[in-house]
């Protein structure tokens, strides 16, 4: 199902041109307005799901698998440093856009980015009780 009020819907079938870096029947990739680095890609499935919980499993597994090698693309073609995945769920985890999508970020040494957040330091005691909540 496409959603009509959904920008990446429009996008990912075509009907907004955009630069294309990867097609297929269930997938565009495209590259970011905002990009975090050169090439910084986005996957995007042509069905819509809001996140990653909607998205079917069929698609999920084929999501990292083209993400995988697109972005080995991007790091051979513009020879990048290495690679970030990133996947963002609900506006609190940084999703702008709730049409689900992965990016795909080529990293340079020079780049100065950062993905990364800020380390807690939770005691052996604390892990344990998360990992006996996620558990029960
Ligand atoms: P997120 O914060 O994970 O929802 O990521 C949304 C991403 O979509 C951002 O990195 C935006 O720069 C990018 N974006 C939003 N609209 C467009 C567009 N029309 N074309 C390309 N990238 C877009
Ligand atoms: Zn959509």
């Amino acid at each position: 199902m496409k959603k009509d009020d959904c920008i990446f819907c429009k996008i990912a079938n075509g009907e907004i041109p955009t630069n294309t870096i990867y097609e297929d029947e269930d997938f565009r990739a495209i590259l970011d307005m905002g990009p975090a680095a050169k090439g910084h890609a986005l996957l995007l499935p042509k069905e819509h799901a809001d996140n990653l919980f909607e998205l079917p499993d069929e698609i999920a597994q084929k999501a990292l698998v083209t993400a995988k090698k697109i972005g080995k693309k991007l790091v051979d073609k513009l020879g990048a440093d290495g690679l970030n995945i990133v996947q963002n769920n609900g506006e609190i985890a940084g999703q702008t856009v709730m049409h689900f999508h992965i990016h795909i970020i080529p990293r340079y040494k020079s780049d100065g980015q950062k993905i990364n957040w800020v380390p807690g330091s939770p005691s052996a005691e604390e892990l344990a009780t998360i990992c006996k909540e996620i558990n029960a």
